[in-house]
């Protein structure tokens, strides 16, 4: 049995499938006896012109969106495509090896990145992500993918009768997208925290998942039996038939609880003594966009934009970005959404705005420093939501504010982008508000001066957590740190509830406290009513509120900010859950 970290509650037995990367097995492969030599190398020249008509593609539109210093990478990419000596390696090693052409691809960069690693200048050794990035995308055309599947989830290679686990080193934004389109019901990874992209994904799917798991990729094969405990993060690989069954039986309650729970979805949020709650959703993409409808969330909270730049092959300018927001508003009628502005670097990059390495690239180059540094980018995001904006009610959402000069830059810049849209005659919506996401621990100490310049805030608690306790969200290491259920967090979220209650100001919670049940009782007792999460926990949450008075949770929650310890206030906290409702603790994770 490993020990990891539970990221995604919900126990499932199944089997294994391990990502491969592009090339799958690093065995050099042999063409088969009626496979020609020149067939073969058609198909390589044939990869190599649609990965050059696709890079040239891209350098156009970068230079038109983003301008020429972020093309530049997309034509190092094409430069590298068209390298005579690297061609002439690979056409080399199909004649006289007769290698396949993915497995001539797979042994030239093996080649290259030995040499990149002799290098001692890092910036010119890291320049082998991108041998890396270009030797990938021609693979990706040598390669017969499910549609829309990343490289290495293959869904044909996933018709297995039990559900599928997918088990890898670490799984990346892209191929996360994935996962809506293949059958998997379960996911352990060796690196991430409880809030990485891959753990947030894996809750909106409502699919187990373990993180942290070191060295599983060496012990498990594809086709292994395993049981993922997302609850305790426990993975047992190819465990007894007695503790199968024990594992079935504890699968098929779970999913007849989740079932059962979410039959409450038309009934209103609201605590035992009837207090209006909102319960909101955390969504990536459309189709969580209609999961939230499907489980009752009263709107969207959270609308993480950059999942579109990150499955995009290039940058998505305005008017696919306006498509994609009106699609989002239109799936949630009668609801608000409010959407983010782009929130990556940290864990999620895309190669169009530069590959930069960075030592801690949490504290670095993300978020709203990045769109600061591609005003045009930035300026044509805000466009397209205001532009959305007239289709439904729309709050626009800025992360990783961290002073009260940022939030006035951004504030003129939206005025600005208003103006210019009068202006030019095109409609948009009047009534959009702006907030400030509360993440970053300067805003939360100077939120009385934030919130006098904000229509609302939204505390995102992933990264205020890390950045209080200094510890990485993804580093599993040091994740025991990364605790909601402290008392240095609750301290600092009762300061800015309060201060929001005393100036009137919406507030919502978004990071994953919010769905998660012993956080959710403590800060309904700390006065907050606004919880957004991701789809799959709103029934979970609803019950559980419904359960309990105003009254009591103000009484739990006083007392755990009377605790000094974490071990204190989860021991408080699991046994005032207990005593509500038993049957919920499996959706808190230890
Ligand atoms: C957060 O930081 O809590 C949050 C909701 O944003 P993200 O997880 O996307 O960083
Ligand atoms: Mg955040």
């Amino acid at each position: 049995m490993y020990k990891g970290i539970a990221v995604s509650p919900g126990v499932v037995v199944g089997v294994a499938h391990l990502v491969d990367s592009v090339f799958g097995s690093s065995e050099p492969r042999l063409l088969d006896h009626d496979q020609l030599v020149s067939d073969e190398i058609q198909l390589l020249d044939s990869a190599l012109a649609q990965s050059a008509t696709e890079l040239e593609a891209i350098v156009v539109k970068v230079a038109q969106q983003l301008g020429g210093a972020e093309a530049d990478i997309f034509k190092s990419h094409l430069e590298i495509v068209n390298d005579q000596s690297l061609q002439e390696k690979v056409r080399g090693l199909i004649t006289s090896r007769h290698l396949t052409a993915l497995s001539a691809l797979q042994h030239v960069l093996q080649e290259y990145a030995a040499t990149f690693a002799r290098i001692e200048h890092d910036y010119f050794r890291e320049r082998i992500a991108d041998v890396r990035d270009v030797i990938s995308r021609i693979g990706s055309h040598l390669t017969p993918h499910a549609s829309g599947a990343a490289p290495g989830l293959n869904a044909d290679k996933m018709n297995a009768d039990e559900p599928i686990i997918l088990v890898a080193h670490e799984i990346l934004p892209s191929q996360a997208m994935s996962l809506g389109n293949l059958p998997i019901a379960g996911i352990v990874t060796e690196t991430g925290g409880g809030t990485s992209h891959a753990a947030i994904l894996s809750r909106s799917r409502g699919i187990p998942a373990v993180s942290g798991v070191s060295g599983i990729t060496n012990d498990v094969r594809s086709g292994d039996l395993l049981v993922v405990d997302g609850r305790e993060g426990h993975v047992l690989v190819r465990p007894d038939s007695e503790t199968t069954s024990a594992y079935r039986k504890m699968q098929r309650e779970f999913f007849d609880l989740k079932d059962r729970l979410v039959l409450n979805r038309d009934q209103p949020a609201r605590s035992a003594d009837g207090a209006q709650i909102d319960l909101l959703a955390n969504i990536n993409n459309i189709a969580d966009a209609r999961a939230a409808q499907k489980v009752g969330a009263g709107g969207v909270g959270l609308f993480r934009t950059e999942y579109l730049f990150l499955t995009h092959q290039d940058v998505p300018d305005e008017e696919e970005q306006y498509e994609y927001y009106r699609q989002v508003i239109e799936e949630s009628p009668q609801r608000a959404v409010t959407i983010r502005t782009l929130d990556l670097g940290g864990d999620k990059t895309v190669p169009y705005l530069g590959r930069r390495s960075e030592a801690n690239p949490f504290m670095g180059w993300r978020s709203i420093r990045l769109s600061f540094e591609h005003p045009r980018l930035f300026e044509r995001q805000i466009r397209a939501i205001l532009r959305a904006g007239r289709h439904g009610k729309v709050n626009m959402l800025f992360p990783m504010i961290t002073t009260l000069e940022e939030l006035r830059f951004v504030n003129r810049i939206v005025e600005e982008t208003r103006r210019n849209l009068k202006r030019e005659g095109v409609p948009y919506g009047e009534e959009v508000k702006t907030g400030v996401m509360v993440e970053v621990p300067a805003a939360a100490v100077c939120i009385d001066a934030i919130l006098r310049e904000t229509d609302f805030i939204s505390i995102g608690s992933n990264d205020l957590i890390q950045y209080l306790v200094a510890a990485d969200r993804d580093n599993p290491k040091v994740a025991h740190l990364c605790e909601p259920l402290s008392p240095a967090i609750f301290k600092v979220l009762q300061m800015v509830l309060d201060a929001c209650k005393r100036t009137g100001t919406p507030v919502t919670i978004c990071g994953e406290m919010a769905g998660q049940p012993r956080s959710v009782l403590t800060l309904f007792g700390m006065g907050l009513r606004r919880f957004s999460m991701s789809p799959a926990f709103v029934p979970t949450i609803k019950a559980l509120l419904g359960s309990i008075t105003t009254a009591q949770a103000e009484r739990f929650s006083h007392h755990v900010l009377q605790l000094k310890t974490s071990e204190e206030i989860r021991t408080y906290l699991s046994e005032r859950l207990h005593e509500i409702s038993s049957s919920l603790e499996v959706f808190d994770s230890t």
